[in-house]
């Protein structure tokens, strides 16, 4: 008797630890499906954004200009005490050598 009580409650707890898997796979399941419709709804918009949105005028669609502080020579010349003597080039803290910044009209978009 004792042995058939205990298995009973065993086949229960196998049961709702089926129940347990099978909401978990379809929560996985969910939020998957969720987050590849936000993906695809947010490459909707992204399109529609573009298709309908004008070209950004200060960098002509690129999203990028060349560095305004090194004017594209990737170093400034920095000198601590204001003595020519002492001049060093510096990596450029606007662009980090890239020579290109981030434009800031449409925030790297290249639309505005
Ligand atoms: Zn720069
Ligand atoms: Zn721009």
């Amino acid at each position: 008797m004792e042995s058939g009580g205990g298995a009973r409650v065993r086949r229960q707890l196998q049961a709702v630890g089926r129940v347990a898997a099978y909401l978990g796979g379809g929560f996985l399941l969910l939020s998957a499906a969720s987050t590849a419709a936000v993906r695809s709804l947010r490459y909707l918009s992204d399109a529609n954004q573009r298709k309908f949105a004008m070209l950004c005028g200060a960098c002509e669609g690129k999203g990028t200009y060349a560095c305004r502080l090194c004017r594209g020579s990737s170093t400034v010349e920095w000198s601590p005490l204001y003595d020519p003597v002492f001049v060093n080039p510096c990596l450029c803290p606007t662009c980090d050598g890239t020579r290109v910044q981030r434009c800031l009209n449409c925030l790297g978009k290249g639309y505005a």
